[in-house]
């Protein structure tokens, strides 16, 4: 591995994922195959802040992929108190903190009070790329911390049982969706196939027509300003970054998106705590799963760092995260 040493990167980044803060006793996953440290996950939380805080060179900004306290804190009636204590944790290191929205955001809040609160991110956008802001229909927006390099946080739960109202068109779509591939009562449970179409369970979600086609038009002007693009949302969308379990409903048209421009290099999602990677051998996009906090023991940990060249990104991982070169195409 070449992660050139000598060479002063353009800037850096942290990155986290599945945090799931809570207030009470470890617990298991639903298959009960992983223990959840869900208190230890603030101390772990605490340990990434210090070690970018401490760092000599500072990241730019860090980017939280989403689900950054559990469900459980909406039955005990303590999701603005949890929420408070990761904030303020993060806080301390003084950079600003992109935030992505996965399913346990929508577990604690609703989508109005998502965009009323400080997982909102989206006024601390500046971009050097022009064109319109996305609709507000939906969580996206695009920033850019240094020249030619573009960010685009997008909403994997636009297209989703969560986040919206029973009564709303969105939610019927969502239902009529989900209800073609899985016939279960519980809807949180996979359809009993294996594959691909696990993928459609009411803990997962997809993109908007709206919202791929406002991206379209984002990495549209991107490639004329040949500007490197990262997209990042909560959903893997590469069936070799993950479980299909975990997998976007519509993965498929978002990669298609992608595969026609050039500017994207890479695709950084958590939701499936035990991580991975895939290189797509068609665009050469680089896509990232990253390892949740909550499923990892209180001795190690799950954060990264990136450090950005004009030919590359070079991830720094802490824990169970592993380091890794990631080469423009
Ligand atoms: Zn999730």
């Amino acid at each position: 591995m070449t992660d050139h040493p000598s060479q002063t990167p353009l800037f850096t980044f942290g990155v986290i994922a599945d945090i799931q803060y809570a207030d009470i006793d470890d617990g298991y996953n639903y298959t009960r195959s992983h223990r959840r440290y869900y208190r230890n996950s603030l101390q772990l939380l605490s340990k990434a802040q210090r070690s970018w805080s401490e760092s000599a060179v500072k990241p730019h900004f860090i980017l939280q992929l989403g689900d950054i306290i559990d469900g459980f804190n909406k039955r005990d009636g303590a999701s603005e108190k949890a929420l408070d204590s990761v904030l303020r944790e993060l806080s301390r290191c003084p950079v600003e903190v992109h935030h992505v929205w996965g399913n346990h955001e929508f577990y604690n809040f609703s989508r109005s009070q998502l965009l009323r609160s400080q997982l909102n991110s989206t006024p601390r956008t500046g971009s050097s790329l022009a064109g319109p802001p996305a609709p507000a229909d939906f969580y996206a927006y695009h920033f850019s911390p240094f020249p030619g390099f573009t960010f685009v946080v997008l909403d994997a739960y636009d297209v989703s049982l969560l986040g919206r109202e029973v009564s709303s068109e969105q939610y019927s779509n969502a239902m009529d969706r989900i209800k073609q591939y899985n016939s279960n009562e519980d809807l949180n449970c996979p359809p009993g196939v294996v594959g691909l179409e696990t993928r459609f369970t009411m803990f997962n979600g997809g993109f908007s027509k709206d919202q791929l086609d406002w991206l379209d038009s984002v990495l549209s002007l991107a490639d004329e300003k040949r500007e490197r693009v990262t997209i990042v949302s909560h959903l893997p969308i590469h069936p070799n970054s993950t479980t299909p379990m975990c997998l976007a409903w519509n993965f498929d048209e978002l990669l298609s998106i992608i595969h026609s421009h050039n500017s994207v290099v890479c695709y950084m999602a958590g939701h499936d705590h035990d991580g991975g990677y895939c290189k797509d051998e068609d665009t050469g996009v680089h896509h990232l799963t990253l390892e949740g906090v909550i499923e990892t023991p209180p001795d190690s940990n799950a954060f990264g760092t990136v450090s950005v060249y004009k030919d590359r990104m070079v991830l720094k991982g802490n824990g169970r995260i592993r380091n890794r070169v990631f080469l423009f195409a």
